[in-house]
């Protein structure tokens, strides 16, 4: 069964969503052309794949920040952070997942732990990222959380 939670509250300036009132953000400052500009173009290539693999997991909101792209359902659970020649990809899963992949583990909370790896070339966004992603949306959707 699926738990009700508290509508978003959104903000009247950007119309972005959020789970907090007031919430402090980057209000639509920021778009993907401008975290892209510097990258070389197969990065973006790699950029709208991850955003094709987010999508198939259900409905979610694409948000450009200043230094990443953020993706959320009612909370941000997946982005993505531009370099030059390859990307960085996060997410929050509901445990810690061990993986060589990971290059970055932080525990924020027991049910949000995020995790990074790089991706530079197609062939890393495999079925093996799917699966993460698909865990991650859960966490976007607040439906794995015990509270
Ligand atoms: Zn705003």
């Amino acid at each position: 069964m699926r738990k009700r939670l508290k509508p978003l509250w959104r903000c009247p300036k950007c119309g972005e969503w959020f789970v907090t009132e007031n919430m402090w953000h980057s209000c639509g400052k920021y778009s993907l052309e401008t975290l892209f500009a510097k990258t070389e173009p197969h990065v973006f290539k790699l950029f709208k794949k991850f955003s094709r693999m987010v999508r198939a997991c259900g409905p979610v909101r694409m948000i450009p920040q200043k230094t990443r792209v953020v993706f959320q359902v009612r909370v941000r659970f997946a982005g993505c952070y531009p370099r030059k020649s390859y990307l960085i990809c996060s997410l929050g899963l509901p445990r810690k997942f061990n993986s060589p992949r990971f290059v970055k583990i932080e525990e924020y909370t027991q049910q949000f732990v995020g995790h990074q790896f790089r991706v530079t070339s197609e062939s890393d966004l495999d079925d093996e990222v799917q699966g993460w992603l698909r865990e991650a949306y859960r966490v976007g959707e607040q439906q794995g959380l015990t509270k």
